[in-house]
């Protein structure tokens, strides 16, 4: 398995338009993420988690050829907003692009996508074939997928574990449920905003934590805002075995 970032940071992306902060001006490329995002590549499937307004980029940056499935952590619009350029891969492999998502953020992406769902589509409008995950275990060709679901503030998100990989993003509570079903993982990616706390996020210290009770080989941090500092100077402090997640970044499994 093979899994790459495509994006590391907040809904804002690091720098921050118009902001001054040391970390938007100064930061080095590390420093510089995309709205958080991963792609999964697994005996020939390719799996997006989330589509965030950078999916385009992102693609291009990573040359992604291929896509089979999207999942989708929740329908906030730093994981959805990209959707609309499934397109290019609509056209190339000739279907619609499958997504995997609760009914409550089906609903989202078909409020905020209504044109490409209307009983008489414009030509060229994105296409989406929606597939109803929950709690229970799903396949994607064949492939097992286990959804974790967990708290960002009141909305639930889901993560997903692939085999030794656990995936979780905007989540402030993780319930010792989902923790058990991380347990055992070589690899654990954990959002973490800032060093402040945060009503809907994680902050470092919490996620650190949690990455030390789970204690897999090695842990990667994303969702991360131009807040937390500079992207070498945090990494010194951490634990060995976890580090900041950068946008570009691929891990082998
Ligand atoms: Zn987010
Ligand atoms: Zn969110």
């Amino acid at each position: 398995m093979r899994v790459t970032f495509l994006g590391t940071g907040t809904s804002q992306g690091v720098p921050v338009v118009a902001c001054g902060c040391d970390v938007c001006v100064n930061g080095t490329k590390k420093d510089h993420r995309l709205r958080t995002s991963i792609l999964i590549e697994v005996e020939n499937t390719f799996i997006n988690v989330d589509a965030g307004p950078d999916f385009r980029y992102q693609m291009l940056r990573e040359k992604v050829k291929r896509l089979d499935a999207i999942l989708i952590t929740h329908c906030h619009k730093d994981h959805i907003a990209g959707l609309d350029d499934v397109r290019s891969f609509n056209y190339l492999l000739k279907k619609p692009m499958d997504i995997y998502a609760i009914p409550r953020d089906q609903k989202a992406i078909i409020n905020e996508f209504a044109y490409a769902f209307g009983e008489e589509r414009y030509p060229g409008v994105p296409s989406f074939n929606m597939y109803t995950i929950g709690h229970e275990i799903f396949t994607v060709n064949g492939l097992k997928i286990t959804p974790l679901p967990a708290l960002h503030m009141k909305m639930e998100v889901l993560g997903f574990r692939l085999g030794d990989f656990s995936y979780v993003t905007d989540t402030n509570y993780i319930p010792g449920a989902t923790l058990a079903l991380m347990m055992g993982s070589k690899v654990v990616v954990l959002n973490a905003l800032r060093r402040r706390k945060h009503a809907s996020h994680y902050n470092l210290e919490e996620a650190v934590k949690v990455l030390e009770f789970l204690r897999p080989e090695q842990a990667y941090i994303t969702h991360i805002s131009h807040l937390m500092g500079f992207h070498e100077e945090v990494n010194r402090e951490l634990p060995s075995f976890i580090r900041l997640a950068y946008d570009g970044l691929t891990l082998e499994l």
